[in-house]
């Protein structure tokens, strides 16, 4: 299809939209309850399929036919990095945990067994790390707690519509995976789409919205412009940008090209931009090879169009991309494409984590390497960077103060925005693989932060009690 763009000097354009390229898709997905349909898991053995059926009675598993069939290459598996990214392996279960379950399976145990056991299970993989669920509940006017808003950060409120409490597919590392697995306590998710709203038009003091999930770009638009349409009006001035976290650009972009509200959530980002707000699509990206299909090159050039921003983050990871080589592969990639590079992240302390952790010193060398190699505009890439309980944490890096050797620290963000950007320091260890596991240096009992932040978590728990939460 043609489109002819007038300019006041009398010049005129054409642009070829390339939509008639891409055939719609069905969107077919696989789950721990027809994996055994997976026709590529016939070239595994019958142990490795065995060992993916275990760990997928425990933690999430959903895979689409877009990534078996297109983007997964099957000649490098297992270690093709997105086969590694969506499909469970042995290890990503302490050994015990695994065993405990795997008796279960070799036995026939019934469903209602082996879903008793995996909700056992899953209570010992640390669920909710960093006090997510206790201490970021906004309350509204009357001290009534909103169910889905968390607002850790003076500036940005979080918000988890109950419609976008899945995705495309999972991700194997996936730090949400509690909220997939459906055990109710574990659900934080609202569908009053009010009570956002007014949240945020009694709050001036925060600028960012960021709709997450999940994957809110699983709603419908219908969905997504209730939540966001309300915005635009009077009252939500001081809202100055909209992100919306997704994986939908790689797990799905026929999202944003041939399915059959594509051309309706592009329409809803061009309202939000021509209604005067930044709209950022806060990109979820774990390695360069999902950049490669035509198609997700075509969905990122149709958000870009509306006027929104790309800007990417993803966490680190052993076994997918711990490796220098395929950040700088993956950040110039995407400079080209017109992507910001936006984070480098610390894998969380929850599920899988012990399959996928790096240690924070080598995690630091990974990123320096790569960021020496692109040019300045892919250096937008802040991190490595752990979400913590106290703020988003960032590793500067290793050097030697007086003889003594450190690893430098800052944060990025901060429970309390005064800790923002002041450099501190922790005891050189290379082992360590999150924050609580280092210690401050210079014979220093806690790190600057550490009273006030108690302090904070034991407000927090009084709180808690008032509303008998707890
Ligand atoms: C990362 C994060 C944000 C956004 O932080 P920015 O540094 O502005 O991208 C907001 N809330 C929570 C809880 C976060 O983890
Ligand atoms: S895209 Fe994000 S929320 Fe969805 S499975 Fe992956 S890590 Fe989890």
């Amino acid at each position: 299809m043609a489109k002819v763009t007038s300019f006041e000097d009398g010049r005129t354009a054409v642009t070829m939209a390339a939509e008639s390229e891409h055939e719609p898709r069905r969107f077919k997905v696989y789950t721990d309850k027809n994996i055994d349909k997976i026709e590529k898991l016939d070239l595994l053995d019958d142990e490795t399929v065995f060992n993916m059926k275990v760990v997928s009675s425990v933690l999430p598993f959903r895979v689409n036919e877009y990534m078996i069939n297109d983007v997964i290459d099957w000649n490098r598996v297992p270690d093709d990095p997105l086969y590694q990214l969506t499909f469970p392996q042995r290890d990503m279960l302490p050994p015990e945990l695994f065993d405990e379950m795997a008796e279960l399976h070799r036995r026939g145990a019934d469903k209602k067994e082996i879903k008793a056991k995996a909700r056992e299970l899953r209570t010992r993989l640390n669920p909710h790390p960093a006090g997510q669920v206790e201490m970021n509940l906004p309350e509204d006017d009357e001290g009534e707690v909103i169910d889905g808003l968390q607002h850790k950060y003076r500036e940005t409120v979080l918000f988890f519509p109950s419609a976008g409490q899945t995705c495309h597919s999972y991700c194997t590392f996936c730090f949400r995976w509690a909220q997939f697995v459906g055990d109710d306590e574990f659900r934080i998710a609202q569908d009053d789409a009010a009570k956002m709203q007014s949240y945020l038009a009694t709050n001036k003091q925060v600028s960012d919205l960021l709709v997450t999930g999940g994957d809110p770009m699983i709603m419908k638009t219908r969905k997504l412009r209730e939540y966001l349409e309300p915005l635009t009006r009077p009252g939500y001035e001081h809202i100055q940008t909209v992100r919306i976290g997704t994986k939908a650009l790689s797990f799905w972009p026929y999202r944003f090209v041939t399915d059959k509200d594509a051309d309706d959530v592009l329409a809803l980002m061009r309202e939000l931009v021509a209604s005067g707000k930044h709209v950022a699509v806060m990109a979820h990206y774990n390695h360069p090879n999902e950049l490669d299909t035509d198609i997700a090159r075509e969905a990122i050039r149709r958000v870009r169009e509306t006027g929104a921003e790309i800007r990417s983050q993803g966490p680190l990871l052993r076994n997918i991309n711990d490796d220098p080589e395929a950040w700088t592969r993956m950040w110039n990639e995407q400079v080209r494409l017109g992507i910001i590079p936006y984070y480098m992240f610390v894998e969380r302390d929850t599920g899988a984590k012990n399959y996928f952790e790096v240690p924070l010193v080598r995690a630091w060398e990974i990123y320096r390497e790569a960021i020496q190699n692109v040019s300045g505009l892919g250096r937008t890439a802040r991190g490595p960077s752990m979400s913590a309980g106290p703020g988003k944490v960032e590793i500067q890096g290793v050097t030697e103060i007086k003889g003594e050797k450190v690893i430098v620290l800052r944060f990025i963000q901060g429970r309390n925005p005064d800790w923002v950007q002041r450099p501190f320091f922790a005891k050189y260890d290379p082992e360590a693989t999150w924050l609580d596991q280092l210690e401050p240096a210079f014979g220093e009992k806690e790190f600057f932060f550490e009273a006030e932040y108690r302090q904070m978590c034991e407000d927090a728990r009084t709180w808690m009690q008032g509303k008998k939460l707890v």
